[in-house]
């Protein structure tokens, strides 16, 4: 077997996906060939403090498996792209950084971890709209997801545990290790609890997160972090208004003045989308060039227009998400062409100083050290799909005795998808379509 297809398959085995954003599974991202592979490191969601903190922690972990994806890829150069403010990973990672592996400091900015945006401060290349990093030749991947691949291919060892940080209005702040499938509410039990009572949560960043309804729900492979908030606060109140809401206030408030345009990190690096257009264009029936309508299928859903730029509360992110999903079910694609960058590009994008103001959320943001010890649940529930692509098959029947790392859903027979594995010595008290019942 050569060295790509045995990292692969231990990767594909271990059931590794990308921790960053929708769970993509790694090993069918390794199997393409890149110039370049970037550690995104940038973390730059306000108050999460998961990648800082593992880069400086497990710093080891990350270049070996840096080196593994770089082996996988045929990647000659490789780079860590981390904020210059993350001291201790920098002092952590220098030394152990082979003669083709730089760093690359990125400047504290949002969304310096959208990795099309990463890609351009990292290397200068330009992603155009509607393509991948690779088809630059760039694999991007992210922190956790390397250390994975690193166990994965040394020690065979499967993904069964996700840090996550607990901040916002909680009585002590925290990143704790929790194995998959712990419920929500013990993470935030650990944390100490809410500091108010009339508190909703957020799940991800306070940027791109969403509301979380249930924290009986469990801890998934792409689970980043819990942030509590009053009921009243404002990423609380932008996340709970209705799609009728968004439509009402663009058609009568929009007033062109073109910030959320000028302040669009994708358009600022070249992509034709024009967050005002489309609104414009939603306004009068649709009247403009469709071009910009479809371009609506690049947003990356940053949430700068709608939570930083736009003067009296429009959400052209909530516009574009809809028309995204309109465009998917016609089979539209945007074909649109790289255009040249704005030379303001690099001072537009907006500092997290300002940001924090912004979302009112300076007062959360505040350390939320890893905890060493992991999480000791009487009870996971391990779902079946927490990636892109068909769930697994449960492999395990009730009452069946498990082992942490035993394999308990098999990615179905030719299909896209991530294997899962057991995340706690116990017995299997449910099993269905959806997840895996494990009682300690
Ligand atoms: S969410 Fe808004 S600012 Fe972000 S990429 Fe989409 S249109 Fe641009
Ligand atoms: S920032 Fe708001 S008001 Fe200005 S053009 Fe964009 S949507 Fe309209």
């Amino acid at each position: 077997m050569s060295a790509t297809n045995e990292i692969s398959a231990k990767v594909r085995a271990a059931g590794v996906v990308g921790a960053g954003g929708a769970g993509f599974p790694t090993h069918v991202k390794l199997a393409a060939q890149a110039e370049i592979f970037i550690v995104n490191g940038a973390e730059c969601e306000p108050l999460l403090r998961v990648d800082q903190q593992l880069m400086a922690r497990h710093a080891d972990a990350l270049v070996r498996g840096l080196r593994h994806g770089m082996a996988a890829t045929g990647a000659k150069e490789g780079i860590i792209a981390l904020k210059a403010k993350y001291k201790p990973a920098i002092a952590a990672l220098e030394p152990l950084l082979p003669p083709n592996v730089r760093l690359h400091f990125l400047k504290d900015i949002y969304p310096a971890g959208d990795e099309v945006i990463t890609i351009w401060m990292a290397t200068g290349r330009r992603v155009p709209p509607a393509k991948r990093p690779i088809d630059i030749g760039v694999m991007v991947s992210n922190v956790m997801s390397l250390i994975n691949v690193a166990h994965a291919v040394e020690e065979d060892r499967p993904v069964t545990l996700r840090p996550v940080t607990v901040t916002g209005a909680v009585k002590t702040p925290m990143t704790l290790i929790a194995p998959i499938g712990t419920p929500l509410a013990e993470l935030l039990a650990r944390a100490g609890g809410p500091t108010r009572p009339d508190v909703a949560y957020v799940g991800g960043g306070p940027m791109m997160g969403h509301l979380l309804h249930d924290l009986g729900d469990p801890v998934t492979k792409t689970t980043s972090a819990i942030i509590a908030l009053s009921e009243d606060h404002i990423v609380v109140r932008r996340h709970r208004q209705s799609m009728q809401s968004v439509l009402r206030i663009a058609k009568t408030t929009c007033e062109q003045c073109l910030l959320c345009t000028e302040l669009c990190p994708r358009h600022l690096i070249g992509h034709e989308l024009p967050p005002h257009l489309i609104v414009r264009s939603l306004n009068y029936n649709h009247v403009g060039n469709p071009s910009t309508l479809l371009s609506a299928l690049t947003c990356s859903e940053c949430a700068i227009c709608e939570a930083f730029a736009c003067p009296v509360d429009i959400s052209p992110m909530r516009i574009n998400i809809a028309l995204k999903a309109q465009m998917r079910a016609q089979g539209l694609k945007y074909e649109g062409e790289l255009r040249p960058a704005d030379p303001m590009a690099e001072y537009r994008l907006v500092p997290i100083t300002r940001l924090l103001q912004k979302l009112a959320i300076q007062q959360y943001s505040v350390p939320a050290p890893l905890q060493d010890e992991v999480l000791v649940p009487a009870q996971v529930v391990v779902r079946l799909q927490q990636h892109i692509g068909a769930p697994a098959l449960a492999v395990v029947g009730e009452g069946e005795r498990v082992r942490a790392g035993q394999l308990i859903g098999e990615i179905p027979e030719g299909s896209l998808g991530a294997r899962v594995h057991a995340s706690i010595d116990g017995t299997v008290t449910a099993v269905t379509p959806e997840a895996v019942t494990i009682r300690r």
